[in-house]
């Protein structure tokens, strides 16, 4: 969304003024196809819109072709070791590929990647992320390093004429990174992936990742994302949009809530989770924020820059505020249907 140069992956465009773009990586088998275009399509119907699948040896191309083949969004091969494979896998329908200069070996290897990419239009994701610091770099601070070791691989690609590059620098901390990043996205002109790498378990990666890619998103930094956590990559998917959304850069409902208190007239959290769910997987063609506040005497102020606010007054009912003027009071029983039809015509 904010880098000067766009680059094309398959059908999808990364930078310039397009979308933020969410990714994420299989975790299935490689040669097992069915399960991976399986966990594909899932990863893409909860709204990624490129895919990365591991190529982690010769064996893996004729699958890996067949993935390509038959996959719903564009897939990106993640590449280690080998700069073989990085070709075949170019030859096979990658629509771009992550390699790390570091362990392909020598220069010359990487020139031959570049070769191959250059005549099928390929895409190389080059970058470093705090595991592969360049020994050269040790002495710096570590997002200086991380930052000169990322810098050093797209030098590297462009001494060879190769422009169609996507860079990315991970850190573990979102400090570094956030440098890092902040730093590089003032030199160079291609799009960032960013993420917060071996982010963790659930609740930490929400966390590490939402600090990490929300503080460089909200300084215009980042073109594609991927939060990275241990598991199923279902929930990266579904975190990234909910980043998104609630950073107001994907359009969807916002709901949040007051925290509650003494003058609370109703249950703000049973109520905040119900609205949550009536909206759920509604769409909307821009970013709509509710609010849910517990009673008449803050709410309606503190909701004045909601597009709507469910405000709890006494008799188990409430009222609903639109752009902060009185639209009506309703019983509980009638919220979610008033709710709804207002959605429709905001
Ligand atoms: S909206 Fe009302 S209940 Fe909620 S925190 Fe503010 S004063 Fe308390």
């Amino acid at each position: 969304m904010f880098s000067e140069k766009v680059v094309n992956v398959g059908n999808v465009n990364i930078g310039g003024n397009y979308p933020i773009v969410i990714q994420s990586m299989t975790n299935t088998d490689t040669t097992n196809v069915e399960d991976t275009l399986r966990q594909i399509n899932e990863l893409a119907n909860v709204g990624a819109k490129i895919v990365r699948v591991a190529v982690r040896d010769m064996g893996d191309i004729p699958f890996f072709s067949n993935i390509v083949t038959h996959s719903i969004v564009p897939i990106v091969a993640d590449i280690h070791f080998d700069y073989r494979l990085a070709i075949e896998a170019i030859k096979a329908g990658a629509a771009k590929i992550r390699i790390n200069p570091g362990n392909i070996g020598s220069d010359e290897k990487v020139r031959k990647i570049v070769e191959v990419a250059k005549e099928y239009k390929v895409p190389i994701r080059v970058g470093a992320n705090s595991g592969s610091i360049g020994k050269e770099f040790r002495h710096l601070s570590r997002h200086q390093a991380l930052a000169e070791s990322a810098l050093k691989e797209v030098r590297l690609l462009e001494r060879e004429g190769f422009y169609d590059i996507v860079i990315s620098m991970k850190s573990v901390d979102p400090k570094d990174n956030f440098l890092a990043n902040k730093y590089v996205s003032e030199i160079v002109p291609y799009p960032f992936h960013i993420g917060i790498t071996e982010a963790g378990i659930y609740e930490d990666a929400a966390v590490l990742s939402s600090v990490g890619i929300g503080s460089l998103l909200i300084n215009n930094i980042g073109d594609t994302i991927r939060i990275s956590i241990s598991g199923n990559p279902i929930k990266e998917v579904e975190l990234a949009k909910q980043l998104l959304v609630l950073l107001g850069f994907e359009n969807g409902i916002r709901v949040v809530a007051c925290p509650t208190c003494a003058r609370a007239e109703i249950d703000v959290e049973k109520l905040a989770y119900e609205v949550k769910s009536w909206v759920k997987g509604k769409k909307v063609n821009r970013n709509i924020t509710i609010s849910v506040m517990g009673c008449i005497v803050n709410g309606p102020g503190e909701a004045k820059y909601s597009d709507i606010a469910v405000v709890g007054t006494k008799n188990s009912s409430a009222a609903i505020f639109l752009k902060g003027d009185l639209y009506g009071t309703f019983k509980n029983d009638e919220l979610k249907e008033a709710l709804l039809s207002l959605l429709d015509i905001i």
